[in-house]
């Protein structure tokens, strides 16, 4: 008799051949700007934690105060016997911050998508979905029984092309779905929202837009990209994102309409179906809301160091696409090269990933870095050195030096 797990191992094996299985790195102790990976201290240069909340004295103290008063664990689903009134606050201060109507809080932001995409369109519905989407939207998409089209990445003008052909060709759709990210993680440039939205107000359609890695970045005081383009909840009726980015803790969230969020609830199986947070988790999370609202540091820093790296890095002669954000690829090219970068730069003291093909599409391997609000001004050129000599030592920098 055949091994009937046999292919656990092939496969495996096989991922490793090809240089695509996850070597996973150990962090030990906190996501810090200096932190010890893989028992090395090193810079962290691409955590999602953009402006340090996963270690910020309010955030922790909210979180043991809470295991004091609550414990650790909820009890259940919250339907059920888990909704404990920090949930209950937690969201009434979201929605507070983020200027809508009501708010609601999932175990992650993989469970909102996943959770909430194929109940608001399935039979006789149309989504249409920014071909580089979320991989949490795409299998949100996947779960529904709507039509499904995809438009050019950030492309509002084929976005409109889309919607024209699929109203031409059936013109019968129940309801219709525009989806995108708000930043885009891999080249770290912004939907054009704004223009979306308004294609959506045209053909009655429904706009979700995913700010995982806008939150705490974008907007006023970091509440995200509905903020930085002004625009109302009537134009984007459902804003998504998760605290487990800026935010420093874990867990999605959606923001809308009170009944957007009455519906989503009801129907949500990643919700109606799955244990609620730890008090710890919804204090922390409230703790972060606080900070955003009475520290704006923060986000300021974030974006000063950005701004600093970026021009340094441009300086040095590296092409770093055409981000907008904190967000910022070290273009590579060949997948191999950019490991090898990688692995000097962790020599050297710097942790910031390689992103290789199947990830992006070939020829297009990057360091992804992710800039962080607590890095200081000589962390970041200890950084920019690490990646000057790692640079020129593997032909990635084309100028010559000035
Ligand atoms: C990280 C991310 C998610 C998933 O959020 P989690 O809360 O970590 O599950 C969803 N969408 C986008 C665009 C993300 O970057």
């Amino acid at each position: 008799m055949r091994d009937p797990t046999a292919f656990l191992g092939e496969e495996y094996r096989d991922l490793v051949r090809q240089d695509l299985d996850w070597r996973l790195r150990v962090l030990g102790g906190p996501s810090t700007p200096w932190c010890v990976v893989d028992g090395k201290k090193v810079l962290m240069f691409c955590s999602n934690n953009y402006l340090g909340l996963s270690g910020h004295p309010r955030l922790k103290a909210a979180a043991l105060e809470a295991v004091k008063t609550h414990g650790v664990g909820s009890g259940s689903v919250r339907p059920i016997a888990g909704n404990m009134d920090l949930h209950v606050e937690l969201e009434a201060r979201l929605a507070k911050f983020k200027g809508a109507d009501a708010s609601l809080v999932y175990q992650t932001g993989f469970a909102a998508n996943s959770g909430l995409i194929p109940q608001l369109a399935g039979k006789g519905d149309l989504i249409v979905s920014d071909e580089l989407n979320h991989g949490s939207i795409i299998d949100g998409v996947r779960l529904s029984q709507a039509e499904r089209r995809v438009y050019k990445h950030g492309d509002a003008e084929d976005l409109s092309r889309v919607l024209d052909e699929a109203e031409r060709e059936s013109p019968q759709f129940r309801r219709i779905l525009i989806i995108t990210d708000g930043v885009f993680s891999m080249d770290g440039d912004i939907a054009p929202l704004d223009r979306v939205a308004a294609l959506g107000s045209e053909h009655g359609a429904m706009v979700y837009v995913d700010d995982a890695h806008g939150e705490g970045v974008l907007g006023e005081g970091g509440r995200g990209i509905v903020s930085h383009f002004k625009l109302t909840r009537d134009k984007v009726q459902v804003e998504m994102g998760t605290f487990s980015k800026a935010f420093g803790v874990v867990g999605g969230h959606i923001s809308g309409s009170r009944d957007l969020v009455n519906f989503a609830y009801n129907k949500s199986r990643t919700w109606l179906l799955s244990g609620s947070h730890p008090p710890a988790v919804a204090a922390a999370c409230i703790a972060a809301i606080d900070v955003l609202e009475s520290e704006p540091e923060h986000v300021k820093r974030l974006w000063e160091n950005t701004r600093y790296f970026k021009k340094a890095m441009a300086d040095l002669g590296f092409d770093i696409g055409k981000s907008e954000t904190p967000i910022t690829p070290v273009m590579v090219g060949e997948s191999s090269k950019a490991k090898k970068l990688s692995s000097k730069l962790f020599e050297a003291g710097v942790f910031a990933l390689p992103i290789v093909y199947p990830m992006v599409a070939q020829g297009k391997a990057r360091i992804r870095t992710i800039m962080n609000a607590a890095l200081s001004k000589e962390d970041l050129d200890f950084a920019i050195s690490a990646f000057e000599v790692a640079g020129r030592e593997l032909d990635v920098i084309s100028k010559i030096a000035p």
